[in-house]
């Protein structure tokens, strides 16, 4: 590691001059300079001044199995010294990834057994667009073109992912997004459901989207696109009543159903996916991040029998794909990330031992004076920061306290990360108990250093 030795300061001046950095806002990163992270190990990070950081965000919620796998790094050697690299296009196949889309079509719900790869959540999710726009159009009905989606959802960067996310600051940059996308309200009990018990609430924003489908007409609508738990939106849980509505209506004006499966996929509610965890039965899904427990990037999209019935049988050739789809040694990585998931035992850990004590230990900061709400369920939890918890007073300037939080908790050793004034956690699957109640000692050192 000499290149490390080089300083923190060297590194820092490099990366201002050339390095432009996703989602940042770059005058002020440079103007105090990049914290330079060097090293991990299983739920820890190191940076270059020797500092270690317990990561309760597992990376950008994706280092499911925590850093320093040696069995991911040997999968990923082997494959690469093997076979780095061949394309499943143009009648080839390769084996991990042959071997990975039927290991994938074992742990997703009944019939969601036929898989597409790409490499990042984004582009599994403009597959899924095109994928559910060329169904209807094989059908017979190409004028179902609209994908409901939430406000304040993310489903990723490129046009597609902007397109039918509910990010209104990065919906308006870069000119004209893809037209036939609606948003409607997330199911924001806390944030949004003053006066209605969640369950009436649930109800209530599930039918925003009939009201949607009514207006736009069934004929015209292919999708509805959500997470399980909006995660970037700062950890939305829905009420009980919320997916068993949506799935109702989707089923009643014949509308698909698209879970993005990518930070709820592969254990972090305590099950394989979210849409187990809410009884959702999607027709399609998305997958990313934990597919991979980040070491490579490798995306899907697990399509169920009637779109992918369908589409190979009517669309001829689907004229979409990647160089990387399937790339071997990101599959092979995957494949031994699923392995490793079945046999440590891992997502019935999260369910049934480390999700619930996790919730619960999370809970004694409800006691705090800034703390309005702990949500969570298996290892992804919400926190608002409130102005007075009683009557219920949001901040005026909820992005500038929640990023007060996140950076004492960051110059403390604890990575949890800010959604406005929501503090969100999703730490790797494999923490322990200790390093939980280390997790939630630090938060609350920065809770009191922000109040
Ligand atoms: N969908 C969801 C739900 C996500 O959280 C993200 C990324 O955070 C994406 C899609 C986009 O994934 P990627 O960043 O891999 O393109």
């Amino acid at each position: 590691m000499n290149l490390v030795n080089k300083g923190t300061a060297y590194w820092q001046e490099l990366d201002r001059q050339h390095h432009w950095h996703p989602f940042t806002d770059t005058q002020a990163l440079n103007a105090k300079g990049a914290r330079v992270i060097t090293r991990s190990k299983g739920v820890y990070l190191w940076d270059s001044e020797g500092n270690r950081i317990l990561d309760g965000m597992a990376g950008l919620w994706c280092v499911n199995l925590g850093y320093g796998r040696r069995e991911l790094v040997d999968a990923a050697t082997q494959q690469m010294l093997e076979l780095p690299y061949y394309n499943n296009f143009f009648q080839t196949t390769t084996v991990p990834s042959t071997e990975l889309a039927a290991a994938i079509a074992q742990v997703t719900p009944a019939g969601l057994d036929r898989v597409f790869f790409a490499n990042s959540g984004s582009e599994a999710i403009d597959t899924a667009i095109r994928m559910v726009r060329t169904f209807w159009a094989v059908e017979g009905k190409p004028s179902k073109t609209w994908i409901i989606s939430r406000k304040n959802s993310y489903h990723g960067s490129t046009i597609g992912g902007t397109s039918v996310g509910g990010q209104g600051a990065q919906r308006a940059q870069g000119g004209p997004i893809l037209p036939d996308v609606a948003l409607v309200d997330q199911p924001f009990w806390y944030g949004e459901g003053d006066g209605m018990t969640p369950e009436e609430f649930g109800l209530e924003r599930a039918r925003q989207i009939e009201d949607k489908i009514l207006e736009l007409g069934a004929d015209k609508v292919a999708a509805v696109f959500g997470e399980p738990i909006q995660g970037a939106g700062g950890v939305i849980i829905p009420p009980s009543t919320y997916w068993p509505e949506v799935m109702r209506i989707c089923r009643k004006y014949d509308v698909l159903l698209m879970a993005d499966e990518v930070i709820c996929g592969f254990g972090r509610t305590g099950n394989w996916f979210g849409s187990q965890t809410f009884g959702m039965e999607p027709d399609l899904m998305t997958m990313a991040k934990g597919l991979s427990s980040g070491y490579l990037p490798i995306s899907a999209v697990a399509v169920g029998r009637r779109v992918g019935d369908s589409l190979i049988a009517k669309a001829g050739e689907f004229c979409h794909g990647f160089t990387y789809s399937g790339h071997p040694a990101a599959a092979a990585v995957a494949l031994r990330n699923i392995e490793i998931l079945k046999a440590e035992g891992i997502i019935d850990r999260v369910r049934e031992d480390i999700g619930p004590y996790f919730q619960e230990r999370l809970a004694t900061l409800s006691g705090h004076p800034l703390v309005g709400k702990v949500e969570g369920m298996g290892l992804i939890a919400g926190i608002s920061l409130v102005d007075s918890k009683s009557p219920k007073k949001f901040f005026e300037a909820p992005g500038k306290v929640g990023q007060i939080c996140r950076d004492h908790c960051f110059n403390n050793g604890l990575v949890m990360r800010a959604v406005g004034a929501r503090m969100v956690l999703a730490p790797p699957l494999v923490i322990t108990r200790g390093e939980v109640d280390e997790l939630v000692a630090l938060a609350g050192k920065a809770l009191d250093l922000t109040a």
